[in-house]
């Protein structure tokens, strides 16, 4: 007897097993791999934040279980930032949700909003867990290929009307992940007029809202006249302040999406540690130093890398927002060949693109979430070692 239920075979088995083996065996022949493929920030927690956590973790009474729909505190630094940063109002009270981490939120917006059989449209290449959420749920997973030719964003129109008789959520995630694509909010007024003809509703993911460069500011699509009527926005302080581990995220717009969602949640999980949570709202309250610091080091390690790239003739804009750089494999390598190649030819580990999604193929993705030393390292290892034998 298979000990899981049928749509958990839906799952596909582990993407980097295959990677995660090499890596091991590698490391064990005494070659320092350097792994690119991790998308997980090396810079600390600023201090501020921290020693805010550890004041709030000794006061006895937060050691209770947490509100469930988040402190009101943190409830109200998402409001205060999103006034600030986005000049949009939000009521704290029902317009903002406390996450444990923007995935958790995330993957339960799927089963809170569809039935089984339902469409979930998503973008490829694109964030695995919109998909694997939509299998848990029974849902059809529809792509919405997203091409280098329209600056990765999906094209509308291109949906088959009976695809979008049968969609009940569309996902987009602007700063991207993989493709460090960025949109102005001309895009995101075509998606929400979009989704308001067709009754779909948008879960946007703005992950990487504030991992911007360049001056470019990345708009929110609450921003659009009328989103809150079908728009929900995840945002996540995992990637801003280097908190991946401190697991707090949150969701805001629409009151009855994020009322369902809070049931679902209610149903599923009690909240974050209360002290996480108020260190996260210390986070959002407070000087945004560490933000524009640590952006400046993410842009000087893209600026390393594109110059790199160019060195053995892959050729890349440098991105605006989010930590990745997106690319082209070289002629004659599909993208499991070619990070095949680099990992043998330098030790260093890219990600193929067709992890996250068909139309991901012929690219790979390389994370700049590594020391300068061992990023400047694989740099100087792909500008020496790396021959490409395919034409
Ligand atoms: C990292 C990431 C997240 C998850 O963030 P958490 O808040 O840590 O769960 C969500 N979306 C994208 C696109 C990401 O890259």
């Amino acid at each position: 007897m298979p000990f899981q239920a049928k749509k958990m075979g839906k799952i596909p088995p582990y993407m980097f097993a295959e990677f995660a083996r090499k890596k091991a065996e590698m490391t064990k022949a005494g070659i320092d791999v350097i792994d690119l493929g991790i998308g997980d920030p090396d810079l600390p927690t600023p201090d501020h934040i921290v020693d805010k956590l550890i004041e709030e973790i000794r006061k006895p009474a937060n050691s209770k279980y947490p509100s469930f729909i988040g402190h009101i505190e943190f409830r109200k630094a998402v409001a205060n930032f999103y006034k600030r940063q986005f000049n949009v109002d939000l009521d704290p009270e029902t317009e903002v949700l406390a996450l444990i981490g923007s995935k958790e939120g995330l993957a339960h917006i799927v089963p809170t909003l569809i039935d089984p059989g339902d469409t979930v449209l998503i973008p490829d290449p694109g964030y695995p867990p919109y998909r694997m959420a939509t299998y848990l749920a029974e849902g059809i997973v529809r792509y919405m290929p997203l091409k280098e030719g329209n600056q990765y964003k999906p094209i509308f129109n291109d949906i088959p009307e009976d695809v979008l008789a049968a969609s009940k959520l569309m996902f987009l995630n602007y700063p991207g992940n993989p493709t460090a694509a960025t949109v102005d909010l001309s895009f995101f007024k075509e998606a929400v007029s979009f989704a308001r003809s067709h009754q779909i509703v948008i879960a946007h993911d703005s992950a990487y809202n504030m991992v911007t460069f360049q001056g470019y500011q990345a708009p929110s699509i609450l921003q659009v006249e009328g989103a809150k009527d079908i728009t929900v926005e995840f945002g996540s302080l995992s990637k801003t302040y280097s908190m991946t581990g401190y697991r707090i995220g949150y969701v805001v717009g629409n009151k009855e999406i994020i009322k369902s969602l809070s049931v679902y949640k209610n149903n599923t999980d009690t909240g974050q540690f209360t002290p996480i949570q108020l260190a996260a709202a210390y986070a959002l309250n407070g000087n945004q130093g560490c933000v524009h610091k640590y952006n400046d080091i993410y842009q000087e390690r893209m600026a390393a890398m594109v110059e790199g790239l160019q060195a053995i003739d892959i050729f890349v804009d440098p991105p605006k927002g989010s930590f990745f750089i997106w690319a082209k494999t070289p002629k004659g390598y599909t993208s499991n060949e070619f990070a095949q190649s680099v990992l043998e030819q330098t030790g260093v580990i890219i990600t193929p693109g067709n992890a996250f999604g068909p139309s991901g193929e012929g690219y790979f993705r390389i994370s700049l979430s590594l020391p300068n030393d061992r990023l400047f390292e694989a740099i100087e290892r792909m500008k020496k070692n790396i021959t490409l034998t395919r034409k």
